[in-house]
């Protein structure tokens, strides 16, 4: 790993005061269960805070960093409790977390003392507050004897700050039995910024035919079936290395929960009210394996705020939007199997009352965007918004539970923008496991419509993609798609810079072996004031 931290300037005695003053309070502790600021790190090192003697490491997740802004950035882990300490699953435990300002950890920050219980799996969400910005830090969790890997995260910079770049990888659907990390891997060697990850961190369902490792139990329905589903995730040591090397900004997609759900739907029809039960269990669990701020809300725990922006300095806001939670049904379903499917002639496309975000998320973004004052809007979502739909003699098809299934929507927000005269809007999404390159207009592939913001989808780390035929039919039907290609898995490296945006599709072939090896696919790059993309 190549790290390239500013130096700290030493700490004052005032800091150090202000440090022990300051609580760290996860949203999700129950009222009064406030962290407490721990005196002195050396214990730490001597194994000397009070906790439990652990027969085994209890950090076999690994820690995960995320939702930088620019004093705090929140810190993760789970205690993965085995048999040879069960007595402790039902204890509440403490835990502290450590921030340095080196990777040698000899230069304490911060740290902060949680507690934590079977009620949550044992997790612990650190927001780890009145950092500086712009700052690279090194984090770890110690419980009794036993001390956590170490992370590196980072603050994002000063709201107002002049900053040269940011550098992401764009990574989305990583089927587990489909391939190997070895993306994660790639990433984790790579100096970025941060690692925005757009759905699919999970599969609930298998394909016998596409298997190269094993899930374990079956399809995840309840809460510690999602528990579990997630853990076997984490406990892969490229997707640990990953975690621990970047701090990640992620939303999700529909197989966090399940196939194809839209809203309180799913797709055998389910009775909403016990379909919700489950977004709840799996919104628990994706929370209790995530380095986010938020968990289930309180007051209704099938709700989860998981859509958010942040800046980075002057150069860019990033927008993560929710495409499920919050959608209108697909139109024209099947009524005996719900979910996507691939229509012609469905009039209620038509419906202009129809929302892939939800009214609220819908104006809260359209407001968030058009007064902007960055020089990049960065817009990432969990699927493509280009259109993909194939014409043929009959008439055009539409798949419906992407964007071509919200068309209304989809050009009311680029309508916006292109009202608003908004300049240098990149759409970043995943869900299709290819990568594509592609002009987004209003009214998509038709030459009279200008080109009002450009978009990459990021083909998947493992997850199986289209079949070439059906691909090129895709291409030839949609002039605005630049490059599509569904063969590869890998991610997406994107610099973004004050004078232009430049995007590496990073792929290896399909399956991904543990062995893999990445190539450049295909480059594009969007320079500033010109909207849409160019290749190279
Ligand atoms: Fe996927
Ligand atoms: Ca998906």
């Amino acid at each position: 790993m190549s790290f390239t931290p500013d130096p700290l300037p030493p700490l004052t005695r005032r800091a150090w005061n202000r440090a022990a003053l300051a609580l760290a309070i996860s949203p999700w502790l129950a009222p009064g269960a406030q962290a407490q600021a721990v005196s002195s790190s050396a214990e730490a090192a001597k194994g000397a805070y009070k906790g439990p003697a652990w027969q085994i490491n209890p950090f076999s997740l690994g820690v995960a960093s995320g939702q930088p802004q620019p004093g705090s950035v929140v810190l993760w882990t789970r205690l993965r409790i085995t048999e040879a300490d069960a007595a402790l699953k039902a204890q509440t435990i403490s835990v502290v977390c450590e921030v340095f300002a080196d990777p040698a950890l000899r230069q304490p920050v911060r740290q902060w003392r949680v507690q934590t219980d079977a009620t949550r799996a044992h997790s612990v969400h650190v927001i780890a507050q009145d950092l500086q910005p712009g700052r690279h830090y090194w984090y770890r969790f110690v419980s009794g004897n036993a001390i956590s890997p170490v992370g590196h995260a980072r603050t994002s910079p000063g709201v107002n700050d002049a900053v040269d770049r940011l550098r992401i990888a764009l990574a989305s659907c990583q089927h587990y039995e489909q391939g190997f990390y070895v993306a994660h891997r790639e990433m984790a060697q790579r100096e970025l910024d941060l690692v925005l990850f757009v759905g699919d961190y999970i599969y609930e369902s298998s394909n016998p035919q596409h298997m190269l490792r094993k899930h374990q139990g079956g399809v995840p329905r309840q809460l510690d079936e999602y528990r579990e589903r997630h853990a076997q995730y984490k406990t892969d040591a490229d997707l640990q290395a990953c975690h621990a090397a970047h701090s990640w900004v992620i939303t999700w997609d529909d197989h966090e929960v399940v196939n194809d759900y839209a809203n309180d739907l799913d797709r055998d029809y389910t009775d909403p009210q016990v379909f919700l039960r489950r977004r709840a269990a799996a919104y628990q669990a994706y929370f209790e394996h995530m380095p986010v701020r938020l968990g289930p809300d309180p007051a209704n725990a099938s709700q989860m705020r998981i859509h958010d922006r942040m800046a980075w300095g002057r150069l860019a806001d990033l927008w993560t939007l929710d495409c499920r939670q919050y959608r209108d049904h697909q139109a024209c379903p099947d009524p005996n199997r719900g979910g996507g499917r691939v229509v012609m002639g469905c009039e209620a496309l038509a419906d202009t009352s129809r929302t892939m975000l939800g009214k609220a998320q819908e104006q809260w973004f359209t407001e968030g965007l058009t007064s902007s004052t960055k020089r990049w809007k960065l817009v990432a979502q969990s699927t493509q918004m280009s259109s993909s739909g194939v014409n043929s003699p009959l008439g055009r098809s539409a798949f419906t539970d992407g964007w071509d299934g919200y068309p209304q929507a989809r050009a009311r927000l680029l309508h916006t923008i292109a009202q608003a005269r908004l300049q240098n809007v990149l759409v970043l999404g995943g869900d299709v496991h290819m990568n594509v390159a592609a002009q987004l207009r209003v009214h998509p592939n038709d030459e009279r419509s200008p080109v009002v913001a450009s978009e990459l989808v990021s083909t998947s780390i493992t997850s199986r993609g289209l079949g070439e035929k059906l691909l090129a039919q895709i291409r030839d039907s949609n002039p605005d798609i630049l490059h599509a290609r569904a063969d590869e898995r890998g991610y997406t490296l994107i610099d973004v810079k004050p004078e232009g945006v430049s995007a590496h599709f990073r792929t290896t072939p399909y399956p991904a072996q543990a062995d893999g090896v990445f190539k450049t696919q295909a480059q594009f790059h969007v320079q500033s004031g010109v909207a849409g993309l160019l290749p190279g």
